[in-house]
Parts: C-alpha cells; sequence; structure tokens
C-alpha cells in the first residue's frame, strides 16, 4: 500500500477548511500528467467543497487526452504567485524544473505525488513511490481511502487514462496487481464507460499522425542495437503535424526486436526533445541523466539546445561509446 495510516491523516488534515491548492504537472503533458491532474482536481472537490482548487499545465495538452477536459479551466499563468495559494500539489513530476513555473511558486508548501525514481524529493511532503506504475496509479489509492469506491465518472476516466497510457496498455513492466487491482476497481464505476476511454486514446488517431509515424519508421536507423529516427522541421510541414501528435510513437520503434533502446528526437524551434525507451537492460534514466533529463529506467527523455544534426550524433555516440 502506498499510503499509511499517518499520511492519510495529514493528507486530510491540509486538505481541509477553504484552502487554496494549485495543482501543476509537467510540460508537454502525457496521459499520465493530464489524467493526474484532472483526477486529482476531481477528488479535492469531491473530498470537500470548502476547498479552491485550481489547476495549471504549462504547454499543450495532446489532442488524444481532450476528452478528459470537459470544464477544464487552465489557470492563468500570469497569476501563479506563491502569494495566491496555500498549498501546491505537484504531479508526475520528477523534477521541480518541469513545471515551468518553479520560481513562481517558490515559498508554497509543496506536496510532491510521483512514481519517477529519480524524484529529487523538492516537496515539503513527498508521495513518491517509484514501483507504482504511474501517478494515476498512486491517486487511485489515494482516492480510495478519501472518498468511498466507486469513484465517480469523471475521477475514473481520468485514473484509467494515466494508467493505461504508463503501462503501455497494461504491456509495460511497471504493470503490477497493484495496478491491476486499481483498474478492476475503476470499471466498478457506474457509466465511466472505460471501453470508450481506449476507444479515445488508441482508436481516434488523426490521418496526419499516422503520416508522421510513417516518416519516423522511414527514416530509422538501426546500428549496434539503437534504433533512432527523428522529427525534422521538414517532416513536420511535410506531415502538417505538431508536437501534439507524438505521444506513443517511439513505442512502435522500442517494439522491434532487435531494438535494445529506442531513441526518437523531435527538432523543436528552440530545442531539440528527445524521448527514450527500452525493455531490457539498458537504463534510460541513466543516458538522460548525462544530458541534464530524466524519467523512468525504461523510458526517459532529454531535452538538447543543440541543432537537430549535433544532438542525433552526441547522443547516439554517447550510447554507442559509454551505454553498450
Ligand atoms: P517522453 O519521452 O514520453 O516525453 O518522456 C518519458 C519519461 O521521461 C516520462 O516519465 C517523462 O516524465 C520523463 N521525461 C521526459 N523529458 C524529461 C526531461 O527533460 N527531464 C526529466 N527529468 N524527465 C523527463
Ligand atoms: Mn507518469
Amino acid at each position: 500500500m502506498y499510503f499509511n495510516d499517518d499520511d492519510i491523516k495529514y493528507l486530510k488534515s491540509i486538505f481541509s477548511g477553504n484552502k487554496k491548492i494549485l495543482l501543476i504537472t509537467h510540460d508537454f503533458p502525457d496521459g499520465d500528467a493530464v489524467g493526474s491532474i484532472i483526477a486529482c482536481e476531481n477528488i479535492l472537490k469531491n473530498l470537500s467543497k470548502d476547498l479552491r482548487v485550481y489547476s495549471f499545465v504549462n504547454t499543450d495538452i495532446p489532442e488524444s487526452y481532450e476528452f478528459l477536459l470537459e470544464d477544464f479551466n487552465c489557470f492563468p499563468k500570469k497569476e501563479i504567485s506563491s502569494a495566491n495559494f496555500d498549498i501546491c500539489v505537484v504531479l508526475d513530476c520528477g523534477n521541480i524544473d518541469r513545471i515551468g513555473n518553479a520560481k513562481e511558486i517558490e515559498g508554497l508548501k509543496i506536496i510532491n505525488i510521483d512514481h519517477h525514481g529519480d524524484n529529487t524529493m523538492f516537496g515539503e511532503k513527498n508521495y513518491v513511490f517509484s514501483s507504482a506504475s504511474s501517478t494515476c496509479e498512486i491517486l487511485f489509492y489515494l482516492a480510495e481511502a478519501l472518498l468511498s469506491l466507486p469513484l465517480n465518472k469523471k475521477i475514473s476516466r481520468a485514473l484509467y487514462t494515466g494508467i493505461v497510457t504508463d503501462t503501455g496498455g497494461f504491456k509495460f513492466s511497471c504493470t503490477s496487481a497493484m495496478t491491476h487491482y486499481a483498474a478492476s476497481m475503476l470499471y466498478e464505476s457506474k457509466n465511466a464507460n472505460l471501453q470508450q476511454v481506449i476507444e479515445k486514446i488508441y482508436f481516434n488517431e488523426p490521418f496526419n499522425k499516422m503520416k508522421l509515424l510513417g516518416e519516423i519508421l522511414s527514416g530509422m536507423k538501426l546500428d549496434s542495437g539503437i534504433c533512432y529516427s527523428y522529427i525534422s522541421k521538414e517532416i513536420w510541414e511535410k506531415t502538417k503535424t505538431n508536437p501534439k501528435m507524438v505521444e506513443g510513437l517511439v513505442n512502435f520503434m522500442a517494439s522491434i526486436s532487435d531494438a535494445k533502446v529506442a531513441v526518437l528526437f523531435q527538432e523543436l524551434p528552440d530545442k531539440v526533445k528527445v524521448s527514450l525507451r527500452s525493455r531490457g537492460d539498458i537504463n534510460c534514466r541513466e543516458i538522460a541523466h548525462k544530458f541534464n533529463g530524466g524519467g523512468h529506467i525504461q523510458a526517459a527523455g532529454v531535452k538538447f539546445p543543440l541543432p537537430l544534426e549535433d544532438a542525433i550524433e552526441k547522443l547516439i555516440n554517447y550510447i554507442k561509446e559509454k551505454i553498450l
């Protein structure tokens, strides 16, 4: 179990009264980040009508998760200041710099809820459980303790989204009995229609995203067990796609039997964003740490303030020389 009785007692005491609470997740949010923030907002609103809960996401939410955003209002960035809130809950974020607004919340009491093994424990309270598949899995157990089961439709759909996406549909090795228990209890929620959640995430792809996948796959190289590809400025333009459409695509490369590690480079206006995935012994987090990134052992990310070609050369050479 992730939370003990003292944790729940403490959380009940701070999530009480008419406190003003800010929820934040990491930039370039994935399904777990979006699911976490939506679920947490609704868990707290259900816990007490007196709480005032506001959510902030620094960069665009991928289109595949827009179905969760009904009634969601992103708190205005310019109004984020520690003076405006009593507590900040940071979700699914291993490192405070990933929220995009670390300076603005300086001095705020931070509750850190996460599952990254390299979490820097930046909170006043840190509920970091690296054995959990996802932050949404952790939030399920928090919701189970704070509210009664079954959870409402909105919370269940958000939690299921994070659990399903961070486990790659229960395929990745982070999946456990705790994960399946959480998922099975979400099925108890009336009208949650979790099959529809799957449809929204996996059977709702824009045509252009698949064209982008085609470009990524045809640009793939396999070198000493490293499978890598890139999305250049020209590819974004040719396929009429954008970074909101990249979610999940690196996993196709990681499914190749000879790929010990899969690496996808995205050329963005001011940087190159890199996704790393592995299934076996290669530690993606260790590679990412070398370049100030982070994440999990089998899924990590890093950003390079370099031209695309230089980022590719630097990272692939490093993996070849130091990791393999
Ligand atoms: P993705 O490749 O899907 O963007 O990220 C994979 C994993 O690495 C996620 O758990 C994500 O939170 C983490 N991650 C991605 N980029 C960064 C980064 O720049 N810094 C850190 N610390 N973690 C990252
Ligand atoms: Mn996560």
